[in-house]
């Protein structure tokens, strides 16, 4: 079992400057940061899991200590797959505790040698979201301020193919 690793799942839809502030900080205290991107099939996620990937891979290109890695399945299956039994997740506030603290109980309920590591995010991160970044980028703002270039790039790319704008009315 590796105490020097660490798995940091989530859904990464897209990736943005919060989820990579608690990457940092992760691979300040692990050898090794497996991020683990979730299908989330039941999420819907507005990217693919190749796209998601790709985005964080870019993004963490930098840093060796980083892994990323797809999740398919139980996230309890994996960690025993790894011999890797500490997660981390993030915590902006306390709207988020929660659901954190219900998923790190059930998580050690399935398998009683998973630890969670609850790390908090520099503070001008903890009001972003995958959900808002996306809102904002919908609605024609700029996300940079809030993702890194791969991320930004890529929203640019999708909501131009998946809403092109409204047609002119010519007889206007
Ligand atoms: P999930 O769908 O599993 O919640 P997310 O990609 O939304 O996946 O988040 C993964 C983890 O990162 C969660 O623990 C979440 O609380 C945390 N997180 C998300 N955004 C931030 C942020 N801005 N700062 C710190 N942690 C964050």
């Amino acid at each position: 079992m590796s105490t020097r690793s660490a798995i940091y799942p989530g859904s990464f839809d897209p990736v943005t400057f919060g989820h990579l502030d608690v990457i940092a900080r992760a691979a300040h205290i692990f050898e090794t940061v497996i991020v683990a991107v979730a299908t989330g099939e039941g999420k819907h996620p507005l990217f693919s899991l190749p796209d998601r990937i790709a985005m964080l891979k870019e993004s963490t290109s930098d840093n060796p200590a980083v892994e990323v890695v797809a999740l398919s399945g139980l996230l309890v299956d994996f960690a025993a797959e790894r011999g890797v039994f500490t997660m981390i997740r993030g915590l902006r506030a306390v709207s988020d505790f929660e659901f954190e603290f219900q998923m790190a109980l059930m998580n050690r309920k399935l398998e009683a040698r998973l630890e969670t590591v609850f790390l908090t995010p520099k503070e001008d991160y903890t009001y972003l979201s995958s959900r808002i970044v996306k809102e904002v980028a919908r609605l024609g703002g700029n996300v940079s301020p809030f993702v890194p270039e791969p991320a930004a790039r890529m929203l640019r790319k999708i909501l131009k193919t998946s809403c092109p704008p409204p047609l002119h009315d010519s007889s206007a």
